[in-house]
């Protein structure tokens, strides 16, 4: 019997390696006479190939495993959550859903139950959520007091703290499955 108990897993700096195809390609565009490249720092420039990069048919859909949210996939599969993926849909890129479906089918066969791509998070049902950003994870919890966020680490989470959220950072995968069965119990 399928559980009722749903693990929301987010794809983007969780389950696929955004920021290490992003900076890559940052990378391999810069200038020598620049410094080099930083991701989330909102300088203009930055910003622009940002766009340029993430706009190319086909972007989507090579990026790689992030292993820390495959870690939390597995644990989740094993307590025996129901998952499914819940990703924003880039709002000027549609070709990008597509892409993030295609990533899913490819890679995530046998995982997962269901795909959402919705401009807001906090909209979809979940026992547990498990995504890198803290503003949508912050969005999620708003009606959810008794939700479970699991933060994969990240330079752009590194030092936020909410009581419903437990950060993972590679090292306490322990204290983490612990907290996911506690909610599928409870
Ligand atoms: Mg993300």
């Amino acid at each position: 019997m399928k559980s009722d108990k749903i693990a929301l897993f987010d794809l983007d700096g969780t389950l696929a390696d955004y920021d290490g195809q992003l900076l890559k390609d940052l990378q391999h565009i810069a200038s020598s006479y620049e410094p080099p490249p930083v991701l989330y720092a909102d300088i203009p420039y930055l910003e622009a190939r940002r766009h340029v990069i993430t706009s190319q048919v086909g972007w989507w859909l090579k990026l790689g495993k992030f292993q820390l949210g495959w870690d939390l996939l597995e644990a989740a599969k094993e307590i025996g959550y129901s998952i499914s993926v819940l990703t924003k849909g880039p709002s000027r890129k549609h070709a990008a859903w597509a892409e993030k479906i295609e990533w899913c089918n490819h890679h995530l066969a046998g995982y997962v139950d269901g795909v959402t791509i919705t401009h807001d998070k906090g909209l979809v049902y979940g026992a547990i959520l498990v995504d890198d950003w803290p503003d949508y994870a912050k969005r999620w919890l708003e009606h959810r007091p008794r939700g479970l966020v699991i933060m994969p680490a990240s330079g752009h989470n590194e030092g936020f703290t909410h009581p419903n959220v437990v950060r993972y950072d590679g090292t306490n995968l322990d204290e983490v499955k612990a907290q996911m069965l506690a909610r599928f119990n409870s």
